[in-house]
């Protein structure tokens, strides 16, 4: 038995944060909650405190959901004992700031508009900071950290995850984990979750992980890939049409085009760190422009194969994949970001985008506007700019919101601003 659980929030700068209150005391915080600040949520991921119109004023409740309980053993024999929950404000709204409250707003949406669901599954690569060096997707790399892979199991166990795969991946100590598909608000939890459980798995190790985009200008970045497909209220796979081009089906299609539509502001809420415009270049198998193409691992938005050959299946198997994110992301905001954009793209009853089949950085910029295809923001006040030119802006992020959200980013980048490259991708990769 532990004394303490803690009350999270994911915030806008990615990592859970929160309070931690007494375990005999949690259900009677599930209704009263706990005191949150507003300030709190412009604390970037260095610790630095970005423009706050709120200062020293205000006070939000920050309340658990039960249902995200986790009491996860920790390999030096801790348990920790922590819950996601939602930030309100005191007359019991929803805080225009909460992440979680953001995506719930979105799945909302989504579901009233037009009757449809979202299942997600994010996929995580992350780096040991340390290692003898083993090749990529080697037995021998996977054997190297299978002491750790089992500590991790035994954590996620305590969360009721049981990751899709582990893996070792290419990039130097780099491993990869997937989360199986589930509804949007449990695949976003889950996946803030992984991140924390990963990092303190390690630590209580000894060891030491990072999710940061990218360790170095010449390595191989960590990306977040959020696979999605769309179900219809009887729980049928709708993502699939084995009639139209690439096999995408006209809701998904539509809800493709919404994404591609508003992808370059959509990287300041998915890709919101300054490095992350590192990764997002032509050749890191990331994704560098605002297209849609089936199997090819440097789109934005990846139609991901199928395995079986019955229809059925095939229909249940048939996903998209948004490349363009990194767990510098609070999971929850990213994901709301990507449904309103889709939600947009249904709503317009946007075409399907023409799947890409060939090296788009072999295109001159004329080639590639002939297409209208367009390159993602290179830096992230490029990517804030397009944010705050795009009309989906009030949609993702509530009134109020919008501004802190800015500042939040604009006071991360003048804090890394000054540094020299070294120590700007060592700041990134000690915070996440
Ligand atoms: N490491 C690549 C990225 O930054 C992804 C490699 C892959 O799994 O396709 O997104
Ligand atoms: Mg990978």
């Amino acid at each position: 038995m532990t004394a303490y659980t803690m009350i999270c929030t994911s915030d806008f700068s990615g990592l859970l944060r929160g309070k931690g209150v007494p375990v005999a005391d949690f259900d009677k915080r599930t209704t009263a909650g706990i005191g949150w600040t507003p300030t709190n949520v412009q604390i970037t991921c260095f610790d630095t405190i970005s423009d706050s119109p709120y200062g020293s004023f205000g006070d939000l409740v920050l309340r658990p959901d039960p249902d995200r309980r986790v009491i996860a053993p920790l390999p030096d024999g801790r348990r920790l004992d922590f819950a996601l929950g939602d930030v309100f404000r005191l007359d019991g709204r929803a805080w225009e700031c909460c992440t979680r409250g953001m995506l719930k707003a979105a799945v909302a949406r989504l579901k009233a508009r037009t009757g449809l669901e979202l299942r997600v599954s994010f996929e995580h690569e992350f780096m040991f900071r340390e290692g003898l060096p083993t090749a990529g997707f080697s037995l021998a790399g996977f054997a190297e950290r299978l002491g750790y892979a089992e500590d991790l199991a035994q954590a996620l166990a305590g969360a009721g995850i049981v990751p899709d795969s582990f893996l070792r991946e290419y990039g130097p100590n780099q491993m990869e984990i997937t989360l199986p598909p589930a509804p949007a608000l449990l695949a976003a939890d889950q996946a803030a979750i992984l991140r924390d459980l990963a990092r303190l798995v390690a630590r209580a190790r000894g060891e030491a992980v990072t999710f940061t985009p990218l360790i170095g200008p010449d390595v191989v970045g960590n990306g977040v890939h959020i696979h999605f497909s769309l179900w219809d209220g009887q729980g049928q796979p709708v993502t699939h049409d084995a009639d139209r081009p690439e096999g995408l089906g006209q809701v998904a299609g539509a809800f493709s085009a919404g994404i591609l539509r508003h992808a370059r502001a959509l990287c300041a809420l998915t890709a919101p760190s300054v490095i992350s415009y590192d990764r997002l270049v032509p050749h890191r198998w990331s994704a560098a422009f605002d297209n849609l193409a089936a199997q090819d691992r440097e789109a934005t938005l990846r139609i991901c194969p199928v395995t079986s050959h019955e229809p059925a299946a095939r229909a249940r198997q048939f996903n998209l994949e948004f490349r363009a994110a990194d767990a510098a992301a609070s999971p929850h905001l990213a994901l709301a970001a990507l449904i309103e954009a889709g939600l947009a793209g249904i709503d317009d009853a946007l075409p399907a985008p023409t799947a890409t089949a060939e090296d788009l950085s072999l295109l001159s910029p004329e080639a590639l506007a002939a297409r209208g295809l367009r390159r993602l923001p290179e830096s992230l006040e490029a990517a804030l700019a397009a944010l705050e030119a795009d009309p989906l802006l009030p949609r993702v992020l509530p009134e109020g919101a919008v501004d802190i959200y800015l500042a939040h980013k604009r006071g991360e980048i003048a804090h890394v601003t000054p540094m020299p490259p070294e120590a700007r991708f060592a700041a990134y990769a000690a915070a996440y």
